[in-house]
Parts: C-alpha cells; structure tokens; sequence
C-alpha cells in the first residue's frame, strides 16, 4: 500500500506541473501580444530622502494587465519574458514611456527627479540599448541624468567586459547607473570598483523586520563600501520606523518602500507628488 500511495502523490505531483506548465505556455503565448495591445503599464515607487522627507527618485515597474487574468506580477511574466527574448522590446517600449512621461513631469513641474528602469542581462547582449537610449532621450526631450539603469550584481559581473564597456558609454552620456539588490549576487567584491555605478541599492532581505537587527553588520559595510567607492546608497522594502531609525543611525538615508509609498500609476502621482513635495 505504501507504494500505492506513491504513485498517488506522484500523479497529484504531475497535475500540479501539468496545470503550472499550461499556464506558462498560456501566459507565454499571451505575452508575444502583450506589446502590441498595449497591456503593460508603468507603475512607479518613490525613493525618499529619510532625512530632508523628500522624493528623491522614482523607480519604474513593470506591470501586465492581462486580459482574463487581471494585474499578473512581474515575478511571474519576467522570466518568461527574459527567457523569449521578449524583455528586450519590452524594454525598448519602458524606456521610451518612463523618459516621456519624466519629461512630462519636469515640464509641468509636478516633480524634478530621475526614474529607475529595471535591466535584464538580455539587454546587454549586442549593441541596440545605447541606440534606444539615446533615441528615448532625444526624442523626449529629458536630459540624460533624469534616467538611470537597475542592473543587478550578477549582469554586472556575468560578461563583465562587455557591460562595463556597454555601461561606460551610457554613462558619458549621462544617464545614471545603480546596482539592484546589492548583497544577495555573491559577486567578486573585488570588482566593483570597475563597475561605473553611481548607487547600491541594499537588498530588501537584509531590511526584512525579522531579519534587521542580525544583519546589522552587513547593512552597515554595505554602507561603508558604497561611501568608500563614491556611491549613493539606497535602501529597498523598508516598511515600518523601526527600520528606518536602524538605516539612518548606519548613515543610509534613501529609501524605498511601502512605508513611504507603493508603486502607483501615473495617474496617482500627480496628486502624491502634491502632498508629498516639502517646501524647501
Ligand atoms: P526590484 O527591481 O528589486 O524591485 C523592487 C520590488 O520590491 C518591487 O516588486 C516592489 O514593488 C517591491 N517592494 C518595494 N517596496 C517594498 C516593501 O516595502 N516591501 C515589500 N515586501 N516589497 C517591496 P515588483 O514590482 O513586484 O517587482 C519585482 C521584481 O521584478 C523587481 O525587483 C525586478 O527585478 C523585476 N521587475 C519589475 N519590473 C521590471 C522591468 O520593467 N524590467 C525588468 N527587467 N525587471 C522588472
Ligand atoms: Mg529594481
Ligand atoms: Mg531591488
Ligand atoms: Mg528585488
């Protein structure tokens, strides 16, 4: 009987991989027409100044609205997309709709501050990014400074060489380089002096409630390490004031996270930014 009841949990088992391979070649055919219907909207998440309580920057995401399925998380369409190739168009399209809508912002003054846009490591394979980059910001018109890239550890070290070479010329260009959950990629320290970054982005799992007293140290040499090589420091998923007493009495000042505002569609901002903009 013992065997009977395995063979039962390994058909359970293969229901389970069946329904979840079906979604994954549903979504996936979906997806290849995401663009083209114009299901994907740019949500946006202040990155706040803990200190002067200003929004400092906006970091852009991405978000799928499917048309049975409702609002689908980019946990989920990302890898697919990363795996098709299709996060390269995808991106293409961000690039151009964050660097409009900034440009729209600046001009009507609702706010003056660089938008983040997240990198898959596809988009360092061949040459096109520089290309969109610079068509993005001519053709909105936002100076180059306004728009800053999210790579992650791992991209920056996977095909080093060539992301340095690929990141250098974007950041001649002007436009700002900040490194994605800094600490989780395992990545040679030893490098990231080479890498052209203006800002690390520490990782939500060291900021995480039950996680943040054991992690003290580490979040603080992150800290340290950022202020010896340059670079600004960013906190990611800071949601209660415990944490934020704990950052700023390690030096790290911006933010980000619900504590201080989810992602919010464009729509929303306006009226944020109103509330949340101190007079300086
Ligand atoms: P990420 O770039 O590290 O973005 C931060 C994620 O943490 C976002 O999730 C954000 O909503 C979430 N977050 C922010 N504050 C808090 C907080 O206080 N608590 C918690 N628990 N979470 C918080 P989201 O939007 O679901 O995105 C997840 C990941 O998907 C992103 O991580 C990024 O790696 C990827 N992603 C999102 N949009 C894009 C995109 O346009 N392109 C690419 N390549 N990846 C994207
Ligand atoms: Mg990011
Ligand atoms: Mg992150
Ligand atoms: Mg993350």
């Amino acid at each position: 009987t013992s065997k009977d009841s395995g063979k039962n949990k390994y058909s359970i088992f293969d229901q389970e991989m069946n329904r979840h391979q079906l979604r994954r070649m549903s979504l996936e055919k979906d997806l290849r027409k995401a663009l083209a219907r114009s299901e994907f909207m740019v949500v946006y998440q202040p990155k706040w100044d803990s200190l002067l309580n200003v929004t400092v920057g906006l970091e852009a995401l991405l978000r799928w609205r499917h048309p049975e399925h409702g609002i689908i998380s980019p946990s989920e369409f990302i890898p697919i997309a990363e795996e098709t190739g299709l996060i390269v168009p995808i991106t293409y399209w961000m690039l151009h709709d964050v660097c409009s809508q900034n440009r729209l912002w600046h001009q009507e003054e609702v706010a003056n501050v660089a938008v983040s846009v997240n990198m898959s490591a596809r988009m360092f394979e061949g040459n096109g990014l520089y290309e969109v980059v610079e068509e993005a910001l001519a053709e909105s018109g936002l100076e180059p400074h306004f728009l800053e890239l999210e790579i992650t550890e791992s991209i920056a070290m996977n095909n080093m060489e060539e992301t340095v070479a690929q990141l250098s010329k974007l950041r001649l260009l002007g436009v700002r380089v900040s490194l994605d959950d800094f600490g989780t990629g395992f990545s040679s320290l030893g490098n990231l002096d080479e890498i052209p970054v203006n800002t690390l982005k520490i990782d939500q799992v060291f900021i995480r409630k039950s996680k943040l007293h054991s992690k003290k140290a580490i979040i603080s040499n992150i800290i340290a390490i950022a202020s010896n090589l340059n670079m600004d420091v960013v906190a990611e998923g800071v949601e209660t004031t415990e944490q934020i007493e704990l950052l700023q009495s390690l030096g790290c000042r911006v933010m980000q996270g619900y504590y201080y505002g989810r992602p919010m569609p464009v729509n929303e901002l306006g009226q944020w930014f109103i509330e949340n903009t101190a007079v300086s």
